[in-house]
């Protein structure tokens, strides 16, 4: 299997798609880039640096501060797991708290934040053979990509899987009904900003995992894999 292409996987906060991106990427010999991984780390950055006031952004100071935010990824050693770096701090697990959950649709909506880690994610793709996962991979950062999925499922769904894996980390303080309303708070705003919206591409497959299983999901993505290389 010589052919490479570029594997573009687009959806919803906590639709699974990176859970699957990963297995995919792993199952194919892809490189695998978590694009929520970089406008969290960047968020992550305002919030250390107090640019974020409630939902305002300081965005002229965040603008003179972009070229001096570094994102890369690294292999974690022991787990073989992708981390995401800030600045040459592994930041992996800050990035998932619900501080910066809160808050990253804002830090998102900049088009001067979009049009960096755009930038970023197009060198990192360059040589195909990639999967990428975000909300505009298919439709703004890889519009020729060989295979666009986008994946859906409802909100409560999403909250109730987002809710789970929160507990499974020993967070018991955060409720049901918070994780619902910052997933519908994070569709919304993914979905109304100028910069970007979340959108299905016209040329990509919709994948609606509300009632199938983590393998059946697997399987669905890699069958759709040896279709689309076989051509
Ligand atoms: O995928 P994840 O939920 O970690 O993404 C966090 C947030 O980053 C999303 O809610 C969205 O606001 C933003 N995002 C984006 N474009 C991407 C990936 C994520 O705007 N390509």
């Amino acid at each position: 299997m010589d052919k490479k292409i570029t594997i573009a996987i687009d959806g919803f906060s906590s639709s699974g798609k990176s859970r699957m991106a990963k297995k995919l990427a792993k199952a194919i010999g892809y490189a695998y880039i978590d694009t929520g991984a970089m406008y969290r780390a960047v968020t992550l950055y305002c919030l250390n640096n107090n640019l974020i006031d409630g939902e305002v952004v300081n965005v002229p100071e965040l603008e003179k501060q972009l070229p001096s935010i570094h994102i890369s990824f690294g292999v974690n050693a022991d787990t073989g797991a992708s981390e995401t770096y800030l600045n040459g701090e592994c930041v992996e697990l800050e990035i998932r708290e619900m501080r910066v959950s809160g808050k990253v649709s804002y830090v998102a909506a900049i088009p001067a934040v979009r049009r960096a880690l755009v930038a970023q994610q197009q060198r990192m793709g360059a040589e195909k053979g990639i999967v990428m996962d975000g909300r505009d991979i298919g439709t703004v950062v890889f519009p020729d990509a060989e295979m666009k999925v986008y994946v859906d499922a409802s909100a409560e769904t999403r909250a109730r899987r987002r809710f789970d894996e929160l507990r499974a980390k020993g967070n018991t303080e955060v409720t049901y009904e918070e994780v619902l309303r910052n997933v519908q708070e994070r569709d919304h705003i993914d979905q109304t900003r100028a910069e970007s919206p979340l959108r299905k591409a016209d040329d990509a497959l919709v994948l609606d995992n509300s009632h199938m299983s983590l393998a059946e999901q697997d399987e669905w993505l890699l069958a759709a894999f040896r279709r689309i290389i076989a051509r």
